[in-house]
């Protein structure tokens, strides 16, 4: 029994591990590198094993740092079984749909580039390729198989069973644990996926399993702690009464996939409890964020018991009243006709793509306009350089002034905090073999000294373990 690492590995991104067991070869996620360019090339790379030889491949959730190369995968020879929840399923379709998308017309911009400068016909700069296309994502489809439901033990393979258990991280994620046999040997093998972070309304806490002797375990935030979500809440009615009492729009930028719908949610509370100002004009302006959203509701077997008591009674709890959902580019480029009081949800999170940009382009230089982030906002990112305090902004190639209100939500995260997982780990007992990946090497090494009766490893890219 082997265990190889080929992604994730002492950094965040690209989470992809390999399990040899009983003559089987089985994948643990197939994520995107994600970043800077450095990392937009290493998706390119050789997986550091054949893709032919996988015969199954179970999928934690659908981030697209855990199911982005999976198109790449089937691509370069992949025929086997890709396992999952339904919730992953459709989210993971969606998510490879629009990344497929994205580098086609990412290809196509660096292509056009490149003929403008006239190298268009050099052979050393030929049309770029995307890493792949739309097609290559459709393609994936065929292969996803049996579902996963949580907590049910599934024989993958002989010798080899998977038990999907919650990881309340988003819509439909899950830890994976394996029970591996091998000549007469057993060992118990736990993948964590991402772990949520616990007390958020919509899904419920993550589910440990015990006894694990090795354990392969996300360390996104080990050096860190979250401010409680219900102070982030609080916060973010207050931002969004004083923006609209400014007279101007509001825009947030956010991530398609929960947290557009976590958002949804807290508006449809805040204005039941009287926190939020009435008559609130929204619009959820992301095809993908309304995609996400349909699915969403397919899914009330993954909700926490309040918001599934929702659903029971016939209550949807993104219902947001007066909420229009925008998926023609038209109908966005008209909301900046109006001048004042719609708050606007669009992508990207992070302001690198989407149509969040042509909105602040619209609005970041009025100054009774305002933008309030509630996600992550990575180094050099256009949210993070906002958020920095810029006085003007490149957009679209112009200078565009940063005049508008800006307000900065911090407790809405997704992942455990270092509490969290150093109890997550506890929890699971007695590890013999702990494996830290999705993590970067010095937030590793600080979560690493907080945990207790197992030693600990910081794979690297493409090296591998007797199990
Ligand atoms: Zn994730
Ligand atoms: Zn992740």
């Amino acid at each position: 029994m082997r265990l190889s690492f080929h992604g994730a590995d002492r950094e965040v991104t690209g989470s992809c591990h390999l399990v040899h067991c009983a003559g089987r070869r089985i994948l643990i996620d197939c994520g995107l590198f994600q970043g800077s360019r450095e990392l937009h090339e290493e998706n390119a790379e050789p997986f550091g094993f054949d893709p032919a030889e996988i015969d199954i491949l179970l999928l934690t959730h659908a981030h697209l740092d855990h199911c982005g190369r999976i198109p790449l995968l089937v691509k370069r020879g992949f025929r086997g079984e890709i396992v999952c929840t339904a919730a992953t399923r459709e989210l993971a379709r969606l998510v490879m749909l629009d990344a497929g998308h994205l580098q086609e017309e990412e290809a196509r911009r660096r292509s056009g580039r490149s003929e403008r400068h006239g190298h268009y016909n050099n052979e050393h700069h030929a049309p770029e390729q995307p890493l792949y296309g739309i097609l290559d994502a459709v393609n994936c489809a065929e292969y996803f198989g049996r579902t996963a439901a949580y907590g049910k033990p599934l024989d993958v393979a002989p010798g080899i069973v998977a038990t999907f258990v919650d990881a309340g991280h988003i819509l439909g994620s899950a830890s994976i644990l394996l029970e591996l046999t091998e000549n007469g040997r057993r060992r118990r093998v736990l993948f964590s996926g991402d772990i949520g972070n616990s007390g958020r309304p919509l899904l419920r806490n993550p589910v440990v399993p015990h006894d694990a002797d090795a354990v392969i375990m996300e360390s996104t935030y080990g050096d860190r702690l979250h401010r409680p979500v219900d102070t982030s809440v609080t916060e973010l009615y207050a931002a969004i009464s004083d923006a609209l009492a400014q007279g101007g729009d509001v825009i947030i930028p956010t991530f398609a996939l929960e947290r557009a719908q976590e958002i949804l949610y807290f508006l449809c509370q805040g204005l039941q409890q009287k926190r939020l100002p009435p008559h609130l004009q929204v619009f959820l302006d992301s095809p993908m964020a309304i995609s996400a959203t349909d699915i969403f509701e397919h899914h009330p077997e993954c909700y926490d018991p309040d918001t599934a008591e929702l659903f029971r009674g016939g209550r949807d709890p993104f219902a947001v009243p007066g909420l229009q959902f925008v998926r023609e580019a038209a109908g966005s480029m008209a909301l900046d006709q109006i001048r004042s009081g719609a708050l606007i949800i669009a992508g990207s999170g992070m302001c690198t793509g989407g149509r969040v940009r042509h909105h602040l382009k619209c609005n970041l230089s009025r100054a009774n306009c305002s933008v309030i982030f509630v996600g992550y906002a990575g180094e050099g990112t256009l949210a993070r350089i906002i958020i920095n305090g810029a006085k003007s902004v490149r957009l679209f190639g112009d200078e565009v002034p940063v005049k508008a209100h800006i307000y900065t939500i911090g407790g809405f995260s997704a992942h455990a905090d270092q509490r969290e997982l150093v109890a997550w780990h506890k929890r699971v007992g007695r590890a013999e073999l702990t494996f830290l990946v999705h993590g970067e090497v010095k937030v590793m090494q600080v979560l690493a000294s907080r945990l207790e009766n197992t030693r600990v490893e910081m794979p690297a890219l493409n090296s591998s373990y007797d199990l």
